[in-house]
């Protein structure tokens, strides 16, 4: 057996034989020049055509959030503008058809990135169709998921979106990744299904010779053998029956609320039961632009995704652009480090006008949806910045303002700054990386960046204790409140709302439910004092028992 071990993201133990998701294709070569261009460019439409087919065929097959991933790659596939970016080339350089479609792609991708970095799963996306469309144009499988026709461990480089949309729970026994982390497609994925995941486990994919694997979700360890092993199903750890109205078994009120970035996400928030928005990223109205949007443009499409909450509390983040979201007309200096740089709120110090015309349409469409709207400002430091705000949103008419806790030095100023808004919300992923001083994107720190860590938890410990001792909500809404388990930690802590991925609205809440807020304390006391995450998990399972 070799024993690896990686960072936990989905809880349980499996073991069975392995399938090992398809390697990307080797790059595709500019030679040998091609001479009926015509003829070589026509291959591309009908291969994105086939590649869009297969992708609705499977999409017919599935329903819900499936059925939405596999629809928007298909939707990808067929995008005119790729297949004739790729023809041109064709002609143009006399390329042959799969580097056409990958350096078409790639010019895709680019744009993207450049207008911004934040939609990294889009570009994630581009690639996978992209790969899809060359495999297709080679005639040889498309990298991904192979048919399953035996329960099995899933072991792969990472991901895509598209791999796992229509993953069967009942024949993946768990999901190891060599890279990914805390934050990525694979954990959130796993969580939802209630698979066991661990991630970033290196050496994974270097023995071919390996048949079969062990998985401890619970620990972080994956052993991997040559030989048979008996297959061991995960026990589904579905909690209490979640009824749509948050809290512990005993009666202690916490939101259950979703994180959403566009209008398809906030209706499948509403079928999954949330309670509220607890972050609106408005970043997706700024992205595709390449001037600022104007206030009558961002008001139609904040209402859009407002209005299936009518009634209900949507707490509305307003531009968090700089560092992993960086805005071509608003992100203008270079910076030597972009993560550190005038990033978030900072912008609106030196242009307020962006701040105020987006507080304008907000408070506009909060009119024109109903829906209960409260602001909150990204990458705060001080108190002082955080009354700043407050103040600007309440001249926008906007009643209720809070803060994201991100940066540390807001973590250790807890009481100051919660006194100076409305509630606070603590965004666990930035908080990890500027807590660790590890990039929250790089695999290869996905250890530090793991929110199980004590030390974040010991700052999320006096957010907590400091919206306690005044009566000011505290929320979470980074990936932590996404994980059942760490979700009872947090309530422990203090935290009185938890905002999700939509996906794990129902195991959160059930996981909860399944409670009692002493429980809840005792498992906040128990991980607070281990010295590393998988002993904190262990902790925490054993106060929860
Ligand atoms: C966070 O940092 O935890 C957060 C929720 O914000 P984002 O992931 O959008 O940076
Ligand atoms: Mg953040």
């Amino acid at each position: 057996m070799l024993r690896l071990s990686g960072v936990c993201v989905s809880g349980g133990q499996a073991a069975g034989p392995v399938v090992r998701v398809a390697e990307p294709l080797p790059e595709p070569p500019s030679t040998p020049a091609v001479e009926d261009h015509a003829a070589e460019a026509a291959r591309i439409g009908p291969a994105a055509e086939a590649v869009a087919t297969g992708l609705f065929t499977r999409a017919a097959g599935v329903e819900g959030d499936a059925k939405a991933v596999l629809e928007t790659t298909a939707a990808m596939a067929m995008d005119p503008s790729l297949s004739s970016r790729a023809e041109q080339l064709v002609r143009q350089r006399s390329l042959p058809a799969p580097r056409a479609v990958l350096e078409a792609a790639e010019e895709f991708a680019e744009s993207l990135r450049a207008t911004g970095g934040y939609l990294a799963e889009r570009v994630r996306d581009i690639h996978d169709v992209r790969d899809r469309i060359i495999a297709e144009l080679l005639g040889v499988l498309a990298p991904g998921v192979p048919t399953l026709t035996e329960p099995s461990v899933l072991l792969a480089r990472d991901l895509a979106p598209a791999d796992t949309a229509d993953l069967d729970p009942d024949l993946v026994l768990a999901l190891v990744t060599e890279e990914g982390g805390p934050t990525s497609h694979t954990a959130i994925l796993a969580r939802s299904l209630g698979i066991p995941a661990v991630v970033a486990v290196r050496g994974l994919l270097g023995d071919t010779t390996v048949v079969a694997a062990e998985v401890d979700g619970d620990s972080g360890a994956v052993a991997l053998s040559t030989e048979p092993i008996e297959v061991r199903s995960p026990e589904r750890r579905s909690g209490a029956e979640w009824t749509g109205t948050g809290g512990t078994s005993d009666g202690h009120r916490v939101k259950i609320l979703a994180n959403v970035g566009a209008a398809a996400e906030a209706t499948t928030a509403v079928s999954r039961g949330a309670e509220g928005v607890g972050l609106f990223r408005t970043e997706f109205c700024y992205l595709a632009a390449s001037d600022e949007p104007d206030v009558a443009t961002q008001r139609a499409a904040y209402t859009e995704v407002l209005r299936p909450f009518a009634g209900r509390p949507v707490v509305v983040r307003t531009l968090d652009a700089g560092a992993d979201k960086p805005l071509g007309f608003l992100n203008t200096a270079e910076e030597p480090n972009p993560a550190l740089g005038v990033r978030g709120v900072r912008i609106a110090f030196d242009n307020p006008g962006v701040l105020d015309r987006q507080l304008e349409a907000i408070a506009a469409a909060a009119d024109d949806s109903g829906a209960e709207v409260s602001v909150m400002a990204p990458m705060v430091a001080t108190a002082e910045e955080a009354g700043w705000f407050t103040e600007r949103a309440r001249a926008a008419g906007i009643g209720r303002a809070g803060v994201m806790v991100e940066v540390p030095a807001a973590a250790l100023a807890a009481r100051e700054l919660v006194e100076a808004v409305d509630f606070v919300s603590i965004g666990t992923n930035d908080l990890a990386q500027y807590v660790f001083a590890a990039d929250r994107q790089l695999g290869a720190l996905a250890e530090l960046n793991d929110p199980w860590q004590p030390a974040l938890l010991r700052l999320i410990e006096l957010v907590g204790r400091a919206g306690t001792d005044t009566g000011r909500p505290v929320g979470v809404c980074g990936e932590a409140a996404a994980d059942p388990l760490l979700a009872r930690v947090l309530v422990g802590l203090g935290v009185s709302s938890l905002s999700m991925v939509a996906t794990a609205v129902p195991a959160v809440g059930g996981a909860l439910a399944a409670s009692t807020h002493r429980q809840c304390a005792r498992a906040a006391e128990a991980a607070l004092a281990a010295p590393n995450p998988s002993r904190a998990r262990a902790a925490t399972r054993e106060a929860l028992e």
